[in-house]
Formats: structure tokens, sequence, C-alpha cells
């Protein structure tokens, strides 16, 4: 996707995002690929690029979010919002429980979904992380 974030807006977005991936929480050193910004409401559905609908996400999380605002939830067939991190508190909606990032409401459960936070590979490259103690949760 073209950008128009200039490379000031992107260091500003990893500084404050303290160069965690906002989402997944990983590190940016700890990825084989530079964190990207995010537009929490993508420009399809009209965000805007001010740095209070950016976020810092890891390439995998960016790639899976896309372009979505929000996911069905598997349960209830309702639509649910995902996660936005300039609004939301992390740990009001996630929390770090052995490797698996688990969901505390349906916005958490909808993200942790959409954007596959606890794929195998994801576990296993937290696992690692953790017992490096560069991750939280250890
Ligand atoms: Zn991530």
């Amino acid at each position: 996707m073209p950008t128009d974030i200039t490379n000031s807006v992107r260091a500003e977005v990893a500084r404050r995002a303290d160069h965690r991936c906002e989402y997944c929480l990983v590190r940016e050193e700890h990825t084989g690929f530079p964190h990207q910004v995010d537009h929490i409401v993508s420009r399809k559905h009209g965000g805007s690029s001010a740095a209070d609908n950016l976020a810092l996400a890891c390439i995998v999380c960016n790639r899976y979010k896309g372009s979505d605002v929000a996911s069905i939830d598997a349960r209830t067939g309702e639509v649910i919002r995902l996660f936005h991190p300039r609004r939301d508190q992390w740990a009001d909606h996630f929390r770090i429980s052995g490797e698996h990032i688990e969901p505390l409401t349906e916005v958490g459960r909808a993200t942790v979904e959409l954007l596959r936070l606890n794929t195998g590979e994801r576990l296993s490259e937290r696992r690692l992380l953790q017992s490096l103690s560069d991750y939280p949760g250890h």
C-alpha cells in the first residue's frame, strides 16, 4: 500500500510505542522485518494519517489486520470492533497467560482471532523471547 507517512512520523510512532507492536507487543528488534505504521481506521474507511489514528504494528499483525476495523464474533455472529491502540488500554482487553495472549473482552477476542495472535509460530517465538526476558509474562 502506498504511504503518506513520512520518516519523521514513522519515527515518532515507533518511539511512542516504545518500538513494540501495539497489538502483539513484540519488539521491533526481534522481528525479521521492520514494524509498520498501521492506520487504525484504514484510509479505505475514512481514517486519517494523523498521529491519533496511527499505531506501530509488526508485519504479521498488520498483514492480518489489513483494512479491517471489526470482525464477526464466532460465538455470537455479532460485529465487534477491533482493539484501538490509541483509545483502548492493552491491559483492559488482553493479558499474557504463558505464551498466549488471552482476550479479556469481546474486543480482545475479535482482535486475537482476526490478527491470529496465538498461532503456533507466534507462540514459539514468544516462548523464546520470554526465556530471554525480552517479552512480558515471564
Ligand atoms: Zn504484532
